[in-house]
């Protein structure tokens, strides 16, 4: 999950990394008493979780508070390469004297984390990289050993940072790291890190992405999603657990099992080649304990996507027979039904493995005038797609 920069700097704030005063705000109008209190003087940055703002016209500097309520109207709405912006922040002015950058991250590719710093910031990093490779200093950091000073130091040394900032910067890289470790951060990156005009090292622009596979473990993230620009069907599906991926085709898909779902998805798409090239709606594995209420729940949100117009669902009994899935489609049925949401759009049903039989005949006897059994994979993904393109 990515942040937004008022986000990343509260986070760099709490583990010690130096930062500017820094508010955001929705309404121009709020602008005016944070500027005021700034000194009259700030800086208004559009909040988007996109790089290259300051380029683009969402970086402006206000010269006194009348100024930074016209400069934060002109850009709250502003569209920033695809992204409107909803939240300025304003931030104190600082006298630049040098833009350098730092950044860590996991470097999957070596298998190992990665520090990489420049004394060449404020431009993208890509930049650099591309144009001025020797300019951007990469030194692997041990996941044990973390970002001691020594290796703060050669960070540094690798880098070139001029002497008389020197400690100031490994100092900086060492709680940069702590941001890094602490919150679970895949990225954390600074860019510009500035020297001011009195010779103090301050972080202006930050990029956290944290890992959300930590979620677990880090109960405060919850907070800084974005719930405004999440998918509202993947929203309600991860409040109930489940987990559910929106796609663009119109044939809704429900498997146990991520591989199942996967290899489903690849089928349905090259049986829709035949059928008006209709393709997957979603990606949604229910996971080994298909229980009615699982089943319910998975339906209830294939069937709330407007674009689906048939569903399969390809089911290998495992651990859970193919005779208790098939219990909880029928219950899942008539569950929706109780609920005012009944199911108006055909389900084809594929049963293989543990108890299939059994399954199967449950489904039959339930004789749900919308659910169709195909024993095959390939065959259900074929009728699933032309009852998609009939529709
Ligand atoms: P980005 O373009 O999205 O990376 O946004 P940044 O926050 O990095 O801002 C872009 C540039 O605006 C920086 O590299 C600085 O040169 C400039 N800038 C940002 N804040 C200030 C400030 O407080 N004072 C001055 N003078 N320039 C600033
Ligand atoms: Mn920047």
């Amino acid at each position: 999950m990515d942040l937004f920069e008022y986000q990343a700097r509260d986070l760099f704030e709490k583990h010690g990394v130096p930062v500017l005063a820094g508010e955001v705000i929705e309404t121009p109008e709020a602008a005016r008493e944070i500027a005021t209190r700034f000194g009259g003087r700030a800086v208004v940055k559009a909040q988007v979780k996109v790089g290259g703002r300051g380029k683009a016209g969402g970086v402006k500097l206000a010269s006194d508070p009348e100024d930074a309520v016209a400069k934060s109207a002109a850009i709250l709405g502003m569209d920033i390469k695809g992204h409107t912006v909803h939240k300025v922040m304003l931030a104190a002015t600082a006298d630049i004297k040098d833009e350098y950058y730092v950044s860590f991250l996991l470097d999957r590719t070596n298998r190992t984390f990665l520090a990489m710093a420049s004394v060449e910031g404020g431009v993208e990093i890509e930049v650099v990289a591309e144009e001025n490779p020797d300019a951007l200093a990469k030194i692997p950091v041990d996941a044990n050993e973390g970002c001691t000073p020594e290796k703060a130091r050669e960070i540094v040394a690798a880098a070139k940072f001029p002497a008389e900032v020197a400690d100031q910067v490994a100092d900086v890289l060492v709680s940069l790291w702590k941001v890094f470790i602490a919150e679970d951060a895949l990225l954390v990156e600074v860019n510009p890190l500035i020297k001011s005009g009195d010779g103090k090292i301050i972080a202006l622009d930050g990029k956290v992405s944290l890992d959300e596979n930590a979620e677990f473990r880090q109960p405060g993230h919850e907070a800084l999603e974005d719930k405004a620009a999440a998918n509202p069907l993947e929203a309600a599906a991860k409040a109930k657990g489940l987990n559910y991926v929106k796609l663009d085709g119109e044939v809704g898909i429900i498997g146990n099992g991520a591989g199942l779902v996967m290899s489903t998805l690849d089928v349905v798409a090259y049986a829709g080649e035949a059928h008006g090239n209709v393709k997957p709606a979603n990606f949604l594995d229910i996971g080994g304990g298909a229980s009615a209420e699982v089943m319910a729940n998975g339906l209830e949100i294939i069937l709330g996507d407007p674009d689906v117009k048939s569903v399969f669902v390809n089911v290998f009994g495992g651990i859970t027979a193919c005779d208790a899935v098939a219990n909880g489609i029928v219950q899942a049925l008539e569950l929706l039904k109780a609920k005012g949401d009944e199911v108006t759009k055909p389900l084809v049903v594929r049963l293989d493995g543990n108890n299939a039989e059994l399954g199967r005949k449950i489904l039959t006897d339930a004789n749900h005038p919308l659910v169709e059994q195909v024993d095959t994979m390939d065959g259900a993904a074929e009728r699933a797609a032309e009852l998609a393109n009939a529709k």
